[in-house]
């Protein structure tokens, strides 16, 4: 009975720890109005906004501590290494990989995509070859591939979705063969929301003895990531999108992959010994991060995380679950709107259109009354395809977002309806 009571109590400790108000004062934008009204920022899934301990971390530490790593031979520059090292230990632990040396400091998903494209991609793809990659792909995890595909003679087969937005797992069972080198998938759809079963896809992907890389730029925000359960061979994901820094990111891999793959930019700090005859090259992580890294950024990364672990993954995502309920359901009430993806499984994600406007109108009009959506194709066109519609509306949610900002969202969606 009492371990029933401190049980309750616990959980019940974590539903009322979580302050959305007090989440928001930590942000100084979402203080600003705009065109009269508080800001209702809900482009979450484009980039967040920042709370003061990433402004602050960024400022003290241009103000304080900054000099470059690896290289000096200076305390200064001994104390940033060591601020900028331990972001490795904290990027480990965000997503539970086995070691920090299989972490590489990268400008964003899209650069991580890249590097393995150029480096295992370009080694290990051969003529004949296929690359698996899904229907609810954003650009970035689909134009490396198809580069490197034109480069080597190799494939691109597509898995294909349903009309809620949900990937054809029989199907991709189907594609699954021994041409199969390499699945990419997103664990959450920026377009649609979709959250995509990735233990199950890499698992399937194994078996057939394909490598799996999965895209977090959008999971990474919402829900605990754990790339060691989840088993994939590559992750992704950017640290804009999780309230950090902009331009900077991370890719983990497998340490058995990353030791045989070889450099992706070539210059400093990525080398072990330099000759005019021959250059050999330095352990991962460091062979993959040439040149001077974003320092500060990457420590403002460090920062976003242990802000966002601090709030709590699991308390994000039942915050966000209940908004997107919440949202879902007073959407639905405006006139002549179409939900595109209605998975049972999404993310703090609605994409729609309204019979009587276009997705860039209804984007300009809302942020007339205060409130940011995106309007277009989200990066994602083979998916607006899909649909035969040129583009939608997206409202996205984080950690910050409350009712009022949905409630201010439906009440211009009305002045939308009403204008047209
Ligand atoms: N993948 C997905 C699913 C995304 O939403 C985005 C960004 N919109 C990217 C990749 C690319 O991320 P970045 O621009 O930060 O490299």
């Amino acid at each position: 009975m009492v371990v029933i009571a401190k049980h309750y109590n616990f959980i019940r400790a974590i539903v009322l720890s979580y302050s959305v108000e007090k989440i928001r004062a930590q942000f100084p934008l979402l203080q600003k109005e705009h065109a009269g009204k508080m800001v209702s920022y809900l482009d979450n899934a484009a980039t967040t906004q920042k709370p003061d301990v990433v402004i602050n971390c960024l400022k003290d530490f241009y103000s304080e501590q900054y000099a470059t790593v690896h290289r000096g031979a200076y305390l200064l520059s001994e104390k940033a290494t060591n601020r900028f090292e331990k972001v490795r230990k904290i990027v480990q632990k965000f997503i539970n990989a086995p070691s920090h040396n299989e972490i590489i400091y990268t400008k964003g998903t899209t650069e991580g995509i890249n590097l393995v494209a150029n480096t295992w991609g370009r080694k290990n793809i051969t003529k004949g070859d296929r690359i698996l990659i899904s229907a609810l792909e954003h650009h970035s995890n689909i134009v490396p591939w198809q580069l490197l595909c034109e480069e080597k003679g190799a494939e691109i087969v597509v898995i294909p979705m349903s009309q809620k937005g949900e990937l054809l797992i029989d199907s991709y069972k189907d594609l699954l063969n021994d041409r199969v080198k390499l699945v990419c998938v997103n664990q959450v759809s920026n377009a649609l929301g979709s959250v995509n079963p990735v233990k199950e896809i890499c698992r399937l992907a194994h078996e057939a003895g394909a490598l799996a890389l999965v895209d977090g730029a959008q999971s990474t925000p919402h829900m605990k990531i754990d790339v060691s359960d989840m088993d994939c061979d590559f992750f992704a994901f950017s640290s804009h999108k999780i309230y950090g820094p902009s331009s900077v990111g991370a890719l983990y891999g497998k340490m058995k992959h990353l030791e045989t793959m070889p450099p992706f930019l070539g210059g400093g700090d990525m080398i072990h010994e330099v000759s005019f005859e021959k250059t050999t090259y330095a352990k991962p992580p460091a062979r993959f991060e040439a040149g001077t890294p974003a320092i500060a950024e990457i420590i403002g990364m460090g920062t976003a995380i242990e802000y966002l672990e601090e709030i709590g993954l699991d308390q994000i995502h039942t915050h966000e679950q209940e908004i997107l309920g919440y949202a879902t359901d007073k959407l639905s009430q405006i006139e002549g709107i179409n939900f595109i993806g209605t998975a049972n499984d999404k993310a703090g994600v609605i994409s729609f259109t309204l019979d009587k406007a276009h997705p860039h109108d209804i984007a300009t009009i809302v942020d007339g009354e205060g409130v940011q959506i995106r309007a277009g194709h989200h990066c994602a066109q083979p998916v607006m395809t899909y649909f035969n519609i040129p583009a939608t509306a997206r409202a996205s949610f984080g950690i910050y977002t409350n009712k009022e900002d949905i409630d201010q969202l439906v009440s211009a969606l009305n002045t939308v309806n009403s204008i047209f």
